[in-house]
C-alpha cells in the first residue's frame, strides 16, 4: 500500500517526530495553517476515526493522549482538536490522523 504516514511512520521517510507514544507519532504539518500545527497518527494503518475507534479504542485512547499532552507542551492551553474524515470534510490522506491546531504557540 502506498501510504505517505506509513512511510513516516516507519521511518521510512525520515522525519522530526515532535513527541512519540506506544502507540502514535506526532509531527509538524509540511504545510502549517495555525501558527501550532501538529499530526498525530497512530502507527499501524486505518483509513480514519471510524475505522480507528472500531477496531482499536486502546490505541485512539493512547493517540489522544498524545494529542493532548502536546497540546499542553506546545500551546498556551488554547487548541484545536480535529479529525478529518471523508473527502468532503476534507480528509486527504487516508490514514487516520489527528491535527492540533493553535494561534498562540509556546
Ligand atoms: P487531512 O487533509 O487528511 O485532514 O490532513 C492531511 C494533512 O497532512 C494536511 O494538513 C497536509 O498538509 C499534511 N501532509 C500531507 N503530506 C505530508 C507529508 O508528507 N508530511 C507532513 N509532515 N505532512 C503532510
Ligand atoms: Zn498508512
Amino acid at each position: 500500500m502506498d501510504c505517505i504516514f506509513c512511510k513516516i511512520t516507519s521511518g521510512q521517510i525520515p522525519t522530526n517526530f515532535v513527541a512519540v507514544s506506544e502507540h502514535a507519532v506526532a509531527f509538524n504539518d509540511i504545510s502549517p495553517r495555525q501558527p501550532l500545527h501538529v499530526l498525530v497518527v497512530p502507527k499501524k494503518h486505518f483509513t480514519d476515526v471510524s475505522e480507528l475507534t472500531k477496531a482499536a479504542p486502546e490505541i485512539l485512547a493512547d493517540l489522544m493522549a498524545l494529542a493532548v499532552q502536546v497540546a499542553g507542551d506546545k500551546s498556551e492551553g488554547s487548541f484545536r482538536l480535529s479529525f478529518n474524515t471523508g473527502e468532503k470534510a476534507g480528509q486527504s490522506v487516508f490514514h487516520a490522523h489527528a491535527h492540533v491546531t493553535s494561534v498562540e504557540p509556546r
